[in-house]
């Protein structure tokens, strides 16, 4: 569970790490985005305010003029408008008509050659209307700033709409740019790029677009560009922005991972540990109920570390048996237990040694011949070990299980069924497999309470064990009820904290020798004086 939970959240880091570059292009399109809009904005702006300063000047001039002068087309009126003209770089002419366009007058004394491009309109919040024309001479078209005058005469100054010219309209802009200044009623007055396209551009496309009024007048200017044109310009950035993306992703995963490498740590380590012999055999003493005596002992083990630090085989076995690691890592312990125990199998040559079995051991032959190198020639006889396999994961009833088992009776060593009640064994399973010995499990043992006279459960596995003609040996014995329980109902041989806890080497050694020179003292008082030896 816990390490399916694990790869999936490196699974997820892994794709979170590719996050950067994926956004690369979202970000990258949405800063265009913002960038070219604000340019395109200040460009219609710009010119947008340029056209508004030409009407606000000819509005300014037309007032002066008509100010100064008392009556129209007189040398005071024509002086003030050659003066107007002279001293703004805006104003082009004035021009004095009636309502039917008939010319009276003029700065320069001619006729005054213009057609109008639009209706003459008006233009909030000013009495002057406004008329956009065009000059015969002139390619962009002007505005014609009018005043009425009396009941029958108007009075008019001409600006030009813009002053640079289309090409210099044009030039900020790119080749794939639609540019137009328009009336609000619609009408066209300039167009760069492609006119039409403004009203008929394509859906699917993604414009750039801004627009803006020049002021009061009823004016006004349009941008529009393609972003794909646009966002083709940042093609460098955008390499720029990848491999920032890249680098972001890189560490992104590398922090993954190495987060990913603390915690398999023990994953690294173990296969190291054990070639260093840094997973260390503890001896826990088994008991005889009835007489006191150490029969034997359970090979277990804690992992200690160069550093200090120790681990229980809770943290690490099943990892062990998973990876396959516990092969050699029972290997290791063998040979340690040979070296550890040696002489004192020597002196109790009745001692039983327990070793724990993995699953893996049982799908070929490798164990059999293991245990005959290591304890072939020492002080230690194949008839004192005990191998156990637990009932948790039941083994298959393959021939190759059949065999190790087979090769190991063959030897002269039992097997123990370890953990038992707690998996899904059978009288008939048990059997055919050839259990010497059935070591029942601490939660039955548990069970037994201060005052309780039956434990179903235990009755019912105790005597099936002993159908069996199993020996039996009870573990995680903690009390003197239990114990006493378990003795009245016939089994034999226990192992618990109530003896002793597993114990490093020197300690068991001394403890073995002690009960081995004791005697056999009874149970009834030997317990609590075992309890003080171990402590
Ligand atoms: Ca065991
Ligand atoms: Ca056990």
């Amino acid at each position: 569970m816990k390490s399916n939970l694990s790869h999936v959240l490196m699974l997820a880091g892994a794709i979170l790490a590719f996050v950067p570059i994926i956004a690369v292009d979202y970000l990258l399109d949405a800063y265009v985005r913002y960038k070219e809009k604000t340019i395109a904005q200040q460009y219609v702006e710009t010119v947008s305010s340029q056209i508004n300063l030409s009407a606000m000047d000819g509005v300014a001039a037309l007032r002066k003029v008509v100010a100064e002068s008392p009556s129209l087309c007189t040398p005071t009126f024509v002086t003030n408008a050659q003066v107007a003209i002279e001293t703004s770089l805006n104003i082009k002419q004035f021009l004095v008509e009636n309502n039917d366009n008939v010319q009276y007058c003029d700065a320069y004394g001619r006729i005054v050659a213009y057609s109008p491009l639009s209706q003459v309109l008006p233009v909030p919040g000013l009495t002057e209307t406004v008329t956009v024309v065009k000059f015969a001479e002139m390619a962009m078209p002007a505005l014609k700033i009018s005043q009425a005058f009396g009941g029958a005469r108007r009075v008019s100054v001409f600006v030009p709409l813009l002053s640079q010219s289309e090409a210099a309209l044009s030039e900020p802009l790119g080749s794939a740019a639609m540019m137009r200044v328009t009336l609000t009623n619609g009408l066209s007055i300039v167009a760069i790029g492609d006119p039409a396209s403004f009203d008929r551009r394509p859906a699917n496309t993604e414009y750039v677009s801004a627009q803006s009024y020049a002021g009061q007048f009823p004016i006004k200017v349009e941008l529009a560009v393609p972003f794909a044109i646009l966002r083709a310009n940042y093609a460098d950035l955008d390499a720029v922005f990848t491999v920032l993306a890249c680098i972001a992703s890189a560490a992104f995963l590398l922090l993954n991972l190495s987060y990913a490498r603390r915690t398999r740590m023990p994953a690294f380590d173990l296969e190291r540990a054990i070639e260093r012999n840094e997973i260390k055999p503890y001896y826990q003493p088994v008991i005889n109920l009835r007489t006191g005596e150490l029969v034997g002992c359970e090979v277990l083990c804690r992992w200690e570390k160069r550093n200090g630090q120790m681990i229980m085989p809770g943290a690490f076995i099943d990892y062990a048996e998973v990876t396959g690691l516990a092969i050699p890592m029972t290997l290791s312990l063998m040979q340690q237990v040979r070296n550890d125990l040696g002489d004192l199998c020597t002196t109790l040559p009745d001692m039983k040694i327990s070793i724990n079995l993995f699953e893996g051991h049982f799908r070929d032959g490798g164990i059999v011949e293991d245990v005959q190198a290591i304890f072939g020639q020492s002080p230690i006889s194949f008839r004192q070990l005990v191998f156990e396999i637990t009932e948790r994961r039941p083994l298959n009833n393959s021939v190759a299980t059949t065999s190790v088992i087979a090769g190991l009776h063959a030897l002269g060593s039992r097997l123990a069924m370890d953990d038992a009640g707690t998996g899904h064994s059978n009288l008939a399973y048990l059997a055919t497999l050839g259990i010497d010995v059935i070591k029942i499990d601490r939660i039955f043992v548990d069970m037994i309470k201060p005052g309780t006279t039956q434990v179903p459960v235990l009755d019912g596995l105790i005597a099936m064990a002993k159908d069996l003609d199993c020996e039996i040996v009870a573990e995680g014995v903690e009390t003197e009820e239990q114990a006493l329980y378990l003795r009245a109902r016939g089994v034999l041989h226990a192992q618990g904290y109530i003896f002793a806890p597993a114990l490093k080497a020197a300690a068991f050694k001394e403890l073995a020798l002690a009960l081995g020179t004791a005697g056999a003292p009874q149970i009834d008082a030997a317990v609590p004086g075992l309890i003080s030896t171990a402590a």
